[in-house]
Order: C-alpha cells, then structure tokens, then sequence
C-alpha cells in the first residue's frame, strides 16, 4: 500500500468538521484509543493498519454527516458495526490511515415482532443484546447466532456469517434494510421503498431489482438498520453428534447428510470438525497424526417428529461402519442451566457465548491469533474428501497442524481450516499469511473459491473469481464509480476499488 495514499492534512481536517457536529465524545484520535482498533491477529504492534481516527456516530442523521463530511474532504471511510470480524482483520481498515465509522452506539433493538417472528436491529447490537431482548420478551423466538457472542448482528450478516440453527444462513435471515448511501442519501430496500409500507420486515423483495446484495460483502454503503428473521421456540431440541476416525469415513457421512438435509429430516446447519472446538471430548485436539472427527446436527419440533426423525437419523447414520453415534435431548424451554457451558449444544440452540474464543486461545496463550482458510464446494462426499486432503496436504508442508471446522448446506459445504500463530512472533505470523497465497492459487486452479478473506488477501481471492477476464469485478467496480464517485467509503474492501485508487490493486 503507498505510504501518501491518504492526504492526512484533509482527514485532520475532516475530523475536525465530524468532531463539531457529532461532539467530542463521539471521535477517539489518542494512540491509545486507537490501538483497539488494531487486527489483534496481524503483528502485535505493528502500525500497518492504522486509522488515524475513529468516530461514533449515535444516530443515522450523524452518520450522513460523517459521510457528507467524507466527500466534501474526500477522505476514505473504513465502516465496522463492533469490528469483531476477527481472523479477517478485526476493525483494521484496507487503506491505512482511513477515518473508522465505528457503529457501536447505534445499539437498539427497534422491535421483536412476536407475531411475525422477526427484530428490527441496528449496527451496535450484539447477538448477546439481541438474545437479552428476545429472552425479555418471552423466550418465545430464537435467534440464529454464531460461535462468538460479542460480535454484532449486522456486521456477521453482512459478511455472510453463519450459524447452527434452521435460520443459520445468516445473510438470508435480513428481510428489508436502510442504508446510508455514499451520497448522504437515505434508501431503504425491498417494500421498505415505499414510504409506510406494512411489510417492510415481512417481504424480502420489492418491485424491481433486488438492491439488498450490493450491500453484502461490499463497499456501496452503510447499513443503518435491517429486518432479522427468527426462528419459533420448538418444542423439543435434540443436539446429536457423530464419531468417525480417519479420513475416508467422511465420503458416506457426507453423502448420507446430504440425503437426510435436501429431504428436511435435518434442517439445521451441521459442523463437521478435527482440531480445536472440535474433537470428541470437546477439547482441543491439535495433534497432526490425529483422524479423529466430528460432526454435530440438530433436530428440532414437536416431541414426536424430533423422536421420529432421530430414529431415522440412527438407521442411516448408524449403518455406516466406524461411526458412532448419539444425541441429547433438550426442551425448547431448557437455556441457562442445562446447556451451560456446553459450546455445541448452545449454538444449535441459538444461545450466545464466548467458550470457542477461549479454545482458541489454548495453541499460544491469550494472544493466539488464526487465519481463516474458507474454500466453498459442492456437498458431494468424495468431492470433499478431495478437497480436505488437498488443504491438509498443504498445511503438511508448511508443518502446520491442520484444525478444520467445516459448514454443511443442505447442497455446498464451506471448508473452512485454520491456521493459529503467536502474533508477538513476527517472522512466524507474516509466514502464515504468506502459506495462504500458494493454498489460494491451487484451490482455486481446481475450482474451489473463497467465501471471505482477511482484509490483506482480498485484490487476491477476487481475482480468482475471473470468468470472462473478471466481468463480475468490472460490472461491481463500474456501479461502484457510479454511487461513490469520490471513492470515500470502503476502498479495496473485497477487491473493490474506486476510480481513483485502482492503481492500488493487490499492494
Ligand atoms: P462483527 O459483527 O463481527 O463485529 P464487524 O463490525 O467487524 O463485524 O463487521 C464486519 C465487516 O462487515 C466490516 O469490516 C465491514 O466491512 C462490514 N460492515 C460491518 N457493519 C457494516 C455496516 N453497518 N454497513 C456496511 N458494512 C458493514
């Protein structure tokens, strides 16, 4: 990244003018305040990162200030929502020296609509926030979360986070959004377009083109409040796991899950995983010689249909040779209490905690950093055999041990591996993300792409995606120029650039 990137005179000004409309207590510029911004997860103290400031707004109207603010300086915006994407760099901006818009205060829950089964949230709310209010307000409806409670339910979702219940896609779960654009301008999407539309949190689409994924992955705007659908408290919940050791056995587990999700007897979203979060024991398991694996899945309804489908989930599951297999069962009404402390079985069940994060603290101690190697396939058993030797293979060389934590849809699979480091080792932490451009380029050359990336290898995995000499890019960079002519928000965020800075594409 060229150091004089960023003119820093105009963002010194730019804060100025953000300072005397939002207030003082709404913009942090001391070192100190701004080294929480760091990726935790890049090189313990290094400034590579940096932004020069961050601001806060409170409300939508002070985020249209900031961003007004930003083109009449035409300085670069870097958005995050509680900025703990971490292991994709954190709140760390693509162009150093941006101004962070940190959207922690806008942290209401704007409704639960009990009938409907859906929130209204803004940026700041976390899933543990979100959770509170649902437990408020009966405990009747759940929602999807993912492994760490502390992040916000906007910014996973926007990055196509996931979870482990019915409703775990999460970017599927967002029904009617607004968006601050890069204009200043206020939109809302879907039925939301039209002033006081009854169904705006209802009914995922609107008339004309679906707008709602050019905010996804994306750097075209920022995203002020959205719809969040929930899931009804079943009656019954079973939490059910599957044992295999070696790597073979996972071709018929596949092939036979694939079965049981694409006809519904399973409607969550399984894990299947080795290494860390993982192993049987629900411990730690970074040996590289290790072959154990486990799969875990949720089954949920009336007591009878749980009761049914478990039968048949053990008459398919079970006739595979070396599986073993079992489940818990759990009332709907069971939170706090029963499933304390129990990682696996509070995720399916929608219940928020930290407990992976301290896993993941085991290989170096409490500054264990990891990067994330996420490949998406198609769900076929041998295909993903293929695919995880291809992965382990390549952490062999590097001598790494390979933790694999892989996603189940009902039709694709996401093989996501991790690799941990000590960020306090420099040499160390820069060769791990160097491994991760050879495991990129061969993945990528059998036709297997990314469903997200750190901040560092974004212009890199977006170049994979390069059907017809990279038609996708240049038709998102071209509506990128159009609604953000002065390239202030997001640059280079998934490989997007605007006009003015494409020169900086992969530096
Ligand atoms: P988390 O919920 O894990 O804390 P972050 O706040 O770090 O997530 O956001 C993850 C990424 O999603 C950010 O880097 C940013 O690119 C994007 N993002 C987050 N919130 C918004 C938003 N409100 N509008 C637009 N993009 C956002």
């Amino acid at each position: 990244m060229d150091a004089q990137l960023v003119d820093q005179e105009a963002v010194a000004r730019a804060v100025d003018a953000i300072e005397k409309a939002l207030g003082t207590d709404a913009v942090l510029r001391s070192r100190a305040d701004l080294d929480e911004f760091r990726d935790p997860f890049w090189v313990l103290g290094s400034d590579d990162n940096d932004v020069a400031a961050a601001v806060m707004p409170a409300s939508v109207e002070e985020v249209q200030a900031v961003v007004r603010i930003a083109n009449e300086f035409k300085v670069p915006l870097w958005t995050v929502s509680t900025g703990r994407n971490y292991g994709y760099g954190g709140a760390s901006p693509r162009v150093p020296g941006s101004i962070l818009v940190n959207l922690s205060r806008m942290n209401r829950v704007l409704e639960v609509n009990s009938e409907l089964g859906y929130a209204v949230v803004e940026p700041g709310v976390r899933w543990f926030d979100l959770v509170d209010v649902l437990e408020d307000h009966g405990g009747e409806w759940w929602s999807s979360i993912p492994d760490l409670g502390w992040g916000s339910v906007i910014g996973n979702s926007l990055e196509y986070g996931r979870g482990h219940t019915r409703i775990g896609s999460h970017a599927e779960n967002v029904v009617g959004m607004e968006v601050v654009l890069p204009n200043g301008e206020l939109m809302r999407t879907g039925m939301g377009a039209m002033e006081g539309n009854r169904a705006f949190h209802a009914y995922p689409f609107g008339f004309g083109p679906m707008v709602d994924g050019l905010f996804f992955q994306s750097n075209m705007g920022i995203v002020t409040q959205i719809g969040w659908r929930l899931m009804k408290r079943p009656e019954k919940y079973a939490s059910c796991w599957v044992h295999f050791d070696g790597d073979e056995i996972i071709v018929p587990v596949i092939d036979a899950m694939r079965e049981l999700m694409l006809d519904e007897t399973i409607n969550n979203y399984p894990f299947l995983g080795r290494g860390v979060a993982a192993n049987a024991e629900g411990r730690p398991d970074l040996d590289p010689n290790s072959q154990k694996w486990a799969l875990r899945f949720a089954l949920y309804g009336y007591d009878e249909i749980v009761e049914a489908k478990w039968r048949i989930v053990e008459r398919v599951l079970g006739a595979i040779a070396g599986v073993e297999i079992g489940h818990k069962m759990y009332d709907g009404t069971d939170r706090v209490g029963p499933l304390d402390g129990i990682h696996d079985d509070k995720v399916q069940a929608g219940i928020p905690g930290m407990e992976l994060l301290d896993l993941y603290k085991v290989p170096f101690g409490p500054d264990t950093g990891h990067l994330d190697f996420s490949p998406v396939g198609p769900l076929i058993g041998a295909e993903v055999l293929k695919m995880i030797r291809m992965v382990r293979s390549m952490y062999e060389e590097f001598g790494e041990p390979y933790a694999a934590g892989c996603m189940l849809l009902p039709n694709s699979i996401l093989v996501v591996s991790v690799m941990f480091f000590d960020p306090k080792d420099a040499e160390k932490t820069k060769r791990i993300y160097d491994n991760y451009d050879p495991m990129l380029k061969r993945i990528a050359a059998e036709g297997y792409g990314l469903y997200r990336s750190h901040i560092f290898k974004m212009d890199a995995v977006a170049a994979t995606f390069d059907f017809n000499n990279h038609a996708y890019l240049r038709f998102v960079e071209t509506i990128k120029d159009a609604v953000d002519p002065n390239g202030i928000l997001q640059a280079g965020k998934q490989g997007i650039w605007p006009q003015k800075l494409r020169a900086q594409r992969g530096r």
